[in-house]
Parts: C-alpha cells; structure tokens; sequence
C-alpha cells in the first residue's frame, strides 16, 4: 500500500555528474529547494520541498521517468528525443544549450544534406539523424558509436559526423567544420504519465518557481535619475511590468525613476536613456520575478 507521504512526493532524476548536473542543483537551489547530503550517493532529499533527488547517467534518466521510479526528470533535449521514451516534456530549463550538427572534413563542400547522399555518418545520434535523413529523402548509412565520434573521419570510419558542438573547437582539433545543425538542445525538465493529483500540485509549485527564476535571468532591474522636463520622454522608453515608479529626489527638478528591463533590448534602451537626460543609472540583478 502507498502510504499518503510517498503519494505527495515528487522523485526528481538528474544528471550524477557532467555537464548539465551543477545547473541542475544550482536551480533547484534558486527554487529555494535545499538539498542535504552529498552527491557520492545515489539518491538525497530535499529538506524543505517533498522532492528527492536520484543521481543518474543522463542517459537513463527517460527510461526511469518513462516507468515511474523516477516521477520528473531534468535532462537534455536531445536525450529526450533520442530515447524517444513516453514521457512529456514540461518545461524549457535555459541551461545545457548546445547543438547537434553534421560536420565534414575542412576541406570538403558541404552546400546542403544532399552530401550525404550514399555516405557514411558516424554518430550517437542515430534516431535524431535518421529522422533527419528521412525528411530530406536522402539515402545515407549511420554508423552508431558512443564516444570520440570526431575521429571518425580522420581514420577513414565515416565521410561525416554527427555530434553535439557548442563552441567548435573538438572540431576544429579535429580537422573538421561544422555542416548544417539539424537540432538545437537545451535542458528540460520532462514529467512520466502517471502522476498523481498530488504530485501534479507539486510539480505545478516547482514549475511557478523555476518560471519565476528563469524571467528573472532575462530581465534587470534599472534606477535612474531623470530630469522633470524630460521625465515622459524617459518613461516613454522603459516598458517596466506595469509602469515605471517615480520618485522625486531631494534635488530640486529632478526624479529617481524605477523600472524593469528585459535583457534582449537591453543596451539599445540604456544607450536612448542617456540620450534623454538619464543620469546615475544602477542596473540590479533580479533575483525572483513573480508576477
Ligand atoms: P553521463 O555520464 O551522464 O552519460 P555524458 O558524458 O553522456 O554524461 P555530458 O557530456 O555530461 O554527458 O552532457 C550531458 C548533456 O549536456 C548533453 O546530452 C547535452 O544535452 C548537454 N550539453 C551541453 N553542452 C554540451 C556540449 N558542448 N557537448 C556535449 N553536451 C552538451
Ligand atoms: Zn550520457
């Protein structure tokens, strides 16, 4: 029988140790979720959010979630989609960004897919690829291997490669150039089917908060001070969550203006700010964003 406590509790798979697994704990941390004991084990619990934690090759981590002995999981898309297990995806987490793309030898002209007609790809990806191939209608053999795919060319294996780049210098090493990317990744965290009314109230809680974290990564906070005659010209810039909040400053004719920037258009309102009179900008990380 399933006592009401395990019924309430979420069991959370990330990554033991890699690349996605210090932005896994640092966002549960940023979700105010404090984890007690070390990662050397394979499971710890969360002492202050009904979560616990199962520390696993990133690899395994749909399977588990696909059978229900882990509920959620937090794991790179590409893993998702390559596994093809039946779990759903929830949310976009905004860390693990990277790229899976064909790359050739240098010296090679790769125009479109159609190189890779009647050639060899060497790469870990074969469901990704293939499903990649089929769209383009090409005929291309995929040979599978699991690591130190961009050697494969260079020892005669394969004509091209498939692999995950983020900054192209393994390639680069490796006497290759990046072709074509055919799928962008980052990390997302993924939920198995059967979730029960409980769980679902959880994870929606653990949803709210990480949305909260990550608009707040995308915005800053600005304080300016702004001279009265060109105070609507300033707030006509700032697009702030409702409107800006304006003060008066003890200088007589002049007002601290408070608002809330996102990051994308960024420099462009700084740099019209200044043009309109701003002075004494401050611009404050946002820690939580709750709106
Ligand atoms: P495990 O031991 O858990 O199987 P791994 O060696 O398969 O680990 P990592 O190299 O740690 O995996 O990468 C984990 C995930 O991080 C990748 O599946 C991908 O989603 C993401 N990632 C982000 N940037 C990169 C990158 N530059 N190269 C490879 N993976 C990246
Ligand atoms: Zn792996």
């Amino acid at each position: 029988m399933i006592t009401n406590n395990e019924q309430s509790k979420l069991r959370l798979a990330i990554q033991k140790s890699g690349r996605l697994h210090d932005d896994s704990m640092r966002l549960l941390k940023e979700c105010g979720i404090d984890v007690s004991n070390g990662v050397n084990k394979l499971k710890a619990e969360a002492t202050n959010f009904p979560i616990e934690l199962f520390f696993l090759r990133d690899d395994d981590i749909p399977q588990y979630v696909e059978d229900g002995v882990a509920d959620i999981g937090f794991v790179g898309e590409n893993v998702v989609f390559e596994k093809n297990k039946k779990v759903n995806i929830v949310e976009k987490l905004g860390f693990g960004k990277c790229r899976l793309s064909m790359a050739v030898q240098r010296n090679e002209q790769y125009s479109d897919a159609s190189f890779l007609q009647n050639k060899k790809i060497a790469t870990s990806y074969p469901v990704i690829v293939g499903n990649f191939l089929k769209e383009k209608g090409i005929d291309a053999e995929i040979h599978e291997i699991s690591g130190s795919v961009e050697i494969a060319p260079g020892i005669g294996l394969a004509d091209a490669i498939c692999d995950l780049v983020s900054s192209g210098s393994t390639l680069f090493m490796n006497g290759l150039k990046e072709a074509e990317v055919i799928f962008e990744s980052q990390a997302v965290l993924i939920k198995q089917n059967g979730l029960n009314l409980a769980q679902q109230q959880l994870l929606d809680r653990l949803v709210f908060r990480i949305q909260s974290v990550k608009k707040a990564k995308n915005n800053k906070y600005i304080l300016l001070n702004a001279p009265n005659n060109q105070l609507d010209a300033i707030i006509n810039l700032l697009p702030g969550m409702k409107s800006p909040t304006v003060l008066p400053l003890a200088t007589e004719g002049w007002s601290s203006v408070h608002s809330v920037l996102n990051e994308n258009d960024f420099w462009n309102i700084i740099e019209q700010l200044k043009a309109a009179g701003a002075e004494g900008i401050l611009v404050v990380p946002i820690e939580k964003m709750i709106i």
